[in-house]
């Protein structure tokens, strides 16, 4: 099976959509589209991409902007987190996999940033963070549904375990170069160096 994720920045807010594309079947998921729709919509048909799913890492507006025009010109379903209150078909949680062509794509719940915040591990190979991990940083805990101890839980308990080698395409970019891997991410971003919970909230407030 021949995949691959295309980053593609938006708007002016330094926004990641993603394209997680089964070159085979032609099968596509839009993750986060937002703004610059056309850019996204010229791709798909240069390369006549049937459109299957909307994700999106969580339903602030700078990640779902985009979602009322390409569900209704392309028929695709919309994929949220059980928590969003936002518009969608379908409801995932943690382990839940979503299947587009070939690809296998796992949910990983992780709250902290909003309550509806999910990463998406792509063949095992691939992690799509959102807003909850960047290069460099973690995602803001101070807007409506952040909380402190769900972003602790999600970095320490879950984002902190998975396995080094796996490719880091965050949902913002604000870090010094776009893609990252866990293994140096855990090396240089100064949120995941080892910490008690106090210590992190004493690093973040
Ligand atoms: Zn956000």
């Amino acid at each position: 099976m021949t995949f691959v994720v295309e980053q593609i920045q938006v708007g002016q807010m330094e926004n990641f959509t993603y394209l997680v594309i089964d070159k085979d079947e032609k099968e596509i998921a839009v993750i986060d589209p937002s703004w610059d729709l056309e850019k996204i919509f010229e791709i798909i048909k240069k390369n006549s991409y049937h459109v299957k799913y909307i994700i999106n890492t969580h339903s602030h507006f700078d990640h779902i902007l985009g979602n009322e025009q390409i569900a209704t010109i392309t028929k695709c379903q919309i994929i949220q987190h059980e928590n969003s209150k936002d518009k969608h078909d379908i409801s995932v949680k943690d382990k839940d996999i979503i299947k587009v062509g070939k690809i296998t794509m796992e949910v990983i719940s992780t709250p902290g940033h909003s309550k509806d915040s999910i990463c998406l591990i792509i063949n095992s190979q691939i992690i799509i963070t959102g807003d909850t991990l960047f290069v460099g940083n973690c995602g803001r805990i101070d807007l409506p549904g952040g909380d402190i101890n769900d972003m602790y839980e999600s970095l320490f308990g879950k984002i902190i375990k998975l396995n080094d080698d796996l490719i880091v395409y965050p949902g913002h970019n604000y870090g010094n170069k776009p893609v990252s891997t866990i293994g140096e991410e855990k090396k240089n971003n100064y949120v995941l160096s080892p910490r008690t919970k106090n210590e992190f909230i004493e690093l973040m407030y």
